[in-house]
C-alpha cells in the first residue's frame, strides 16, 4: 500500500492517523512515511523507498537502527521472558552503568518514559521540599504531564496558563514560566516566589524549540540561585542524556568553569536504546523519600521491563568514547554543508548547536543567533517546510519541523553522508524560494 493509502487507513483508525502529533506532518504538510525498516543509517517505508535517516527515532538511535549487539541483547532477553513484574540484575546493572558516569545520580529509578520520568521527578521534589510551585522555561518541552504542558501567559515570568484543553487553571497556575538563559528573569521569580517554590526544571540543553544552548555558566547560575532559596533543580536529559557525550550535557560542562550539581536528573531515548526506559535519578536524600522508603508514591508494571533494560544496557555498553567522537565529526559535517549550501543560495540562517543536536534559525532576524524562544519563534519558520520536502524527495529524512534538532548516529558512514550532501544543493536552493 501507498504512504497515502496507508495515512488514509491509520486516519479512519487512530487520531489524527498517528500516535504522536508531530508525525502528522502538520508543520511541513504533505503526506507521513509509514516506515516499515530501519537499519543503521537508513530507514524504509511501506513503498519500499530507503532515506537517510537524520531523525533515529528522536533520539534513542546513536549507534544506528538495528545495532547487532542491541538487536541480539533484546533477543536473548526476550526469550527469557517478557515481563516479570519483579526485580532484575538488570536494572541494578543499568543503574550502576548510569551512577558510574553521572556523580549527581547516586540513586536511579527506572520508568518507562520520558513524560513518568519528568513527572515523578517534580512529584518528588515537591515531597522532599514540601512546596508547591514548579519554574519551567518557555520553549522547553518535558513530557505532557498536565503542568508542564503550561504556556507562558503574558510578561516576562508569569503564572502559566493551560498549554492543552483538558488541564485545568489551577493545575497550571502551579508552573511559573520563565524566558530561557535570562537570569534576571529568573532572580525575579525567586525574588517574588522563592519560598513557595519547590523546583526549577530545565532541558540542560534546551533542543525542543530547535537547540538552544544554555549561556555559558547558566545553568551553574541557576543552581545556585535555586538552592539560595531552598529550591531544587531538575535538570532534564531525557534529549541530551548520553547523546551529547557518555555522561550526557552535565559531562560536557563537568569539569569546567561552568559545572554545576543538578539535584535530580531525568533521563530517557538513549538510556533505552529504542525500547521504552527511561528514568530519574539524583541524590540519595532525596531519591529515597520515593515508596517504599519515603512518602512520595510513584510505580509502573512495566518499570524496568527485561527487555527494554537489556536494549538499554546493551546501548550504553557500545556507546565507547569512539561512538560519541564519530558523533560529533558527523553532526560538524553534516552541520557545516548544510549552512554552506544555505550560504550558497544567499538564505540567511544560522547553526544553533548543542554538543552533536543541531540544528538551523532561518532568516535575518535571527542570524546573529538566539538564545530564547521569543528568538526562535522571530525566524522564517515557513523555509523549513520547502527544504524538508526537497530533503525527502532526495532520499533523506529530517525532523518534520523546524523546532526540532536533527540527530546523526554512529552508523552513518561515508555512502549515507554523502547523500544528505548530495541533496543538499537543491533543498538549499527549495528554501531561498
Ligand atoms: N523531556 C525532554 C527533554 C524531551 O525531549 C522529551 C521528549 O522528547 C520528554 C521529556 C518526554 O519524553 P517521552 O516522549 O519519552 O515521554
Amino acid at each position: 500500500m501507498t504512504n497515502a493509502g496507508l495515512f488514509a487507513r491509520a486516519q479512519a483508525a487512530i487520531p489524527g492517523g498517528v500516535n504522536s502529533p508531530v508525525r502528522a506532518f502538520r508543520s511541513v504538510g504533505g503526506t507521513p512515511r509509514f516506515l516499515v525498516s530501519a537499519r543503521g543509517p537508513y530507514v524504509t517505508d511501506a513503498e519500499g523507498r530507503e532515506y537517510v535517516d537524520l531523525v533515529a527515532g528522536w533520539g534513542p538511535a546513536i549507534l544506528g537502527h538495528a545495532d547487532p549487539r542491541v538487536v541480539e541483547a533484546v533477543t536473548d532477553a526476550a526469550a527469557r521472558g517478557l515481563s516479570f513484574g519483579s526485580s532484575t540484575p538488570a536494572e541494578t546493572e543499568l543503574a550502576e552503568l548510569v551512577e558510574e558516569r553521572i556523580a549527581p545520580v547516586e540513586k536511579l529509578r527506572l520508568v518507562s518514559t520520558g513524560t513518568e520520568a519528568t513527572m515523578s521527578a517534580i512529584r518528588l521534589a515537591r515531597g522532599f521540599t514540601g512546596r508547591d510551585l514548579l519554574v519551567k522555561f518557555s520553549g522547553h518541552y518535558h513530557g505532557h504531564s498536565d503542568g508542564l504542558l503550561a504556556e507562558a501567559g503574558s510578561g516576562l515570568a508569569t503564572f502559566a496558563l493551560p498549554g492543552s484543553a483538558g488541564v485545568p487553571r489551577e493545575i497550571a497556575a502551579l508552573t511559573l514560566v520563565a524566558p530561557y538563559n535570562d537570569l534576571d528573569a529568573l532572580r525575579a521569580v525567586f525574588a517574588e516566589h522563592g519560598d513557595r517554590i519547590a523546583a526549577v526544571i530545565t532541558e540542560a540543553a534546551a533542543a525542543n524549540m530547535g537547540v538552544v544552548p544554555p549561556l555559558p555558566g547558566f545553568n551553574r547560575a541557576l543552581v545556585d540561585l535555586a538552592h539560595a532559596h531552598g529550591a531544587l533543580v531538575i535538570s532534564d536529559e531525557v534529549l541530551t542524556g548520553f547523546r551529547v557525550s557518555a555522561a550526557g550535557w552535565w559531562g560536557l560542562e563537568n569539569g569546567t568553569d561552568s559545572a554545576y550539581t543538578p539535584d535530580l536528573l531525568t533521563f530517557g531515548k538513549v538510556i533505552g536504546g529504542g525500547m521504552p526506559v527511561a528514568a530519574l535519578g539524583g541524590r540519595t536524600e532525596i531519591m529515597d523519600q520515593l515508596a517504599p522508603l519515603g512518602p512520595v508514591y510513584q510505580a509502573g508494571t512495566l518499570s524496568g521491563n527485561p527487555v527494554a533494560v537489556a536494549a538499554g544496557i546493551a546501548t550504553l555498553r557500545a556507546a565507547d568514547a569512539a561512538v560519541y567522537e564519530q558523533l560529533d565529526a558527523t553532526a560538524a559535517t553534516i552541520s557545516d554543508a548544510v549552512s554552506a549550501a544555505l550560504t550558497a543560495e544567499g538564505v540567511a540562517h544560522r547553526t544553533q548547536h548543542a554538543g552533536n543536536l543541531f540544528s538551523f534559525v532561518f532568516g535575518e532576524a535571527v542570524a546573529g543567533g538566539v538564545h530564547d524562544y521569543a528568538g526562535v519563534l522571530r525566524q522564517e519558520s515557513w523555509r523549513y517546510s520547502p527544504f524538508f520536502h526537497a530533503m525527502l524527495e532526495a532520499g533523506v529524512s529530517l525532523p518534520p519541523s523546524v523546532f526540532e534538532a536533527w540527530f546523526v548516529t554512529a552508523a552513518h558512514d561515508e555512502a549515507a553522508i554523502g547523500r544528505v550532501l548530495d541533496a543538499l544543493p537543491g533543498a538549499a536552493r527549495a528554501a531561498a524560494s
